[in-house]
C-alpha cells in the first residue's frame, strides 16, 4: 500500500456537486457506497466509513432539516449583511453547511424544512457572480 497514494486520492474530491439540467430542478450530486450503503457530499472516491472505492454519484433529494444556523450581520467575501448560513441536515443522512436565502419573511429556527435553491451566492473580488447551492424555508412547511 503506498500510503501518500491513499490520503491523495481520499482527499481527490469529483469536481460536479450539483447539476442544473435545463428543463430539471437542480439537485446535489453526492456520492453512495455500493458497499455500505453510506452517503457522501461532497463526492468522494472513497468511502470514509468502510473505505471501499466502490462508490456511485447519485442525485440528492432537494429538502432537507435545518439543523443550526447564523445571522451575519457584517458583510465579507462578497456577501451583503445581513446573511444567514447554516447546517442542513439532507435525508441521505448528510449533514452540509449551505449560505441561506429568502429567510428573512419565514424566520429561521433548528428543525425547520429547507429546500435547495442553486443560483448566484456571491460576486467575487472582480464583480462576478459565482453560482453555487444554497438552501431557503420550504414554501410549504407547516411551521410558517
Ligand atoms: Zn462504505
Amino acid at each position: 500500500m503506498n500510503t501518500v497514494n491513499e490520503i491523495t486520492e481520499l482527499l481527490d474530491q469529483k469536481p460536479a456537486v450539483w447539476t442544473a439540467d435545463p428543463g430539471k430542478a437542480p439537485c446535489l450530486i453526492g456520492t453512495r457506497c455500493k458497499r455500505c450503503r453510506h452517503f457522501h457530499f461532497p463526492p468522494i472516491n472513497r468511502c470514509t466509513q468502510c473505505l471501499s472505492i466502490e462508490l456511485e454519484n447519485v442525485p440528492f433529494g432537494r429538502s432537507g432539516t435545518l439543523y443550526s444556523y447564523s445571522v451575519i450581520q457584517i458583510s465579507s467575501l462578497g456577501f451583503k449583511a445581513p446573511y444567514a448560513v447554516g447546517y442542513i441536515d439532507l435525508d441521505e443522512g448528510v449533514r452540509l453547511l449551505a449560505p441561506i436565502v429568502e429567510w428573512q419573511d419565514a424566520g429561521l429556527s433548528s428543525g425547520k424544512k429547507m429546500e435547495l435553491v442553486v443560483g448566484k451566492v456571491k460576486q467575487d473580488a472582480d464583480g462576478n457572480d459565482v453560482e453555487g447551492y444554497m438552501y431557503r424555508p420550504q414554501k410549504n412547511d407547516g411551521k410558517n
